[in-house]
C-alpha cells in the first residue's frame, strides 16, 4: 500500500515520523546495518527506509448465498490467512470480502500502534493518503471499494445508477442507499470467470427468438416484429424496441416463464441426450440457471445479455446503467468435480 521512499534519518521530524507506524521505523533501523542501503552513503549516517503506513487489515466479509462455501471459497481462505482467530464454516457460504472504507463495511486496522481502528477513520486523518485530485472531488472519502468475489451460483442481474440517480436515491432513502457515488465496476478474473454484459446486437436477439419459440412466445409477436423491423430504423426505434422487448418479458407471468422454462429445458436436454450440441442456444448455460433457480425469469436473460468468459487476467468493466450478472467463476484444478462451481461497488 503506497511507495517506498528513502529519507535520511535527519531529515525526519517528530511530526513526520508521527504519520508511519514506529515499530516500522524502529524495526528497519535496528535490522539495517548503516551502509548498506545503497550507495552515497557516507560512513556513520544512518539511512532508514520511511514506508507510507502498511498495516494489516481485518477485512468485512459478506455472506450472501450465491457464494462458494466454506474453505472452497477464495474468500473464506483469504479472512483465515488474515485473522487466525476466524472461523471458517464449512457449510457457509463465503461470498464477498470488502476491502475499503463502505459505510457498511470498514475495513478494521489490525494494528495497535495505529490509534485510528477503522480505514475509515485513518483515511478522515490522513487525507493526503488520496492525493489532491481525489481529495476534492470525493470530499475525503476513499472513491472506491475493492471486493473479492467467490461465486457458486449466479447472480440476480442489476445495473448500478448513474452519479445524478445515485445522489437523488441517497437523499430520499439514505437507510437504503448509504452510498451516495454511482458504481462503475470493473471485474478481473482471477480464475475463468463467466459472467452477463449489456445488450448483445439485435441481430444475435433476433436469431435467438427464432431459434428458442419458448423466449419468442413470453415477448410476444407484437414487440418481437417491432424489433426485427428496427434494425432497418434509427438507432433510438432499437432503442425502444429493445426496452419493449425486455420489459416484455420481465412482465411475464411467473406460471407462464415456468412452463415455457420447462418445455425449454425438456427440448434442450432431450438434444443433449442424443448427443446433439446445444451451444447455438447457450443449452449448457441454461440448464445450469435452471437448476440453480428453477423457473426463474431471469434464465431467460442469456438471450439479451453478451455472454462473456474471461480468463484469468481479462477484464470487463460496467458502466452505470449497464445490466450485468456474475453467472460463475473456474473450477481450480484441486476442486473435486461436482464439489462446487465457481465474481465492484
Ligand atoms: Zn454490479
Amino acid at each position: 500500500m503506497g511507495t517506498l521512499r528513502l529519507a535520511e534519518e535527519r531529515g525526519l521530524t517528530p511530526q513526520s515520523a508521527n504519520h508511519f507506524p514506529l515499530h516500522l521505523i524502529r524495526s528497519l533501523r535496528s535490522d539495517q546495518t548503516p551502509g548498506t542501503l545503497g550507495p552515497g552513503l557516507k560512513q556513520g549516517q544512518e539511512l532508514i527506509l520511511v514506508c507510507t503506513p502498511v498495516f494489516p487489515l481485518s477485512c468485512v466479509v459478506q455472506q450472501y448465498a450465491w457464494g462458494k462455501k466454506g474453505s472452497n471459497s477464495e474468500v473464506a481462505r483469504l479472512l483465515a490467512s488474515s485473522d487466525p482467530l476466524a472461523q471458517i464454516s464449512e457449510d457457509k457460504p463465503y461470498a464477498e470480502l470488502w476491502m475499503g472504507a463502505h459505510p457498511r463495511g470498514d475495513a478494521k486496522i489490525f494494528d495497535n500502534h495505529v490509534s485510528q481502528k477503522t480505514l475509515g477513520q485513518w483515511i478522515a486523518e490522513n487525507q493526503d493518503c488520496l492525493g489532491s485530485k481525489v481529495k476534492v472531488a470525493f470530499k475525503g472519502k476513499l472513491p472506491f471499494l475493492f471486493k473479492v468475489l467467490s461465486v457458486e451460483t449466479a447472480l440476480s442481474i442489476q445495473a448500478h445508477p448513474n452519479k445524478e440517480l445515485a445522489e437523488k436515491l441517497h437523499f430520499q432513502a439514505p437507510q437504503h442507499y448509504p452510498d451516495a457515488n454511482h458504481k462503475p465496476e470493473m471485474a478481473i478474473a482471477l480464475t475463468s470467470f463467466q459472467g452477463l454484459c449489456g445488450f448483445r446486437p439485435v441481430e444475435e436477439i433476433l436469431t435467438f427468438l427464432k431459434k428458442v419459440p419458448e423466449f419468442q412466445l413470453l415477448i410476444g409477436d407484437d414487440a418481437a416484429t417491432q424489433l426485427r423491423q428496427s434494425v432497418r430504423s434509427d438507432p433510438q426505434m432499437v432503442t425502444s424496441a429493445l426496452r419493449s422487448c425486455f420489459s416484455h418479458l420481465m412482465k411475464s407471468e411467473k406460471k407462464a416463464v415456468a412452463e415455457q422454462l420447462n418445455v425449454l429445458v425438456k427440448r434442450i436436454s432431450q438434444q443433449v441426450s442424443a448427443g446433439n450440441n446445444m451451444d447455438d442456444i447457450c443449452g449448457e448455460l441454461l440448464l445450469r440457471l435452471h437448476q440453480q433457480y428453477p423457473g426463474d425469469i431471469g434464465c431467460f436473460a442469456i438471450y439479451f445479455l453478451n455472454l462473456l468468459i474471461l480468463k484469468p487476467g481479462e477484464a470487463m468493466f460496467l458502466e452505470a446503467s449497464v445490466p450485468h450478472a456474475y453467472l460463475e467463476g473456474g473450477k481450480k484444478k484441486n476442486e473435486k468435480k461436482g464439489s462446487a462451481r465457481r465474481n465492484p461497488f
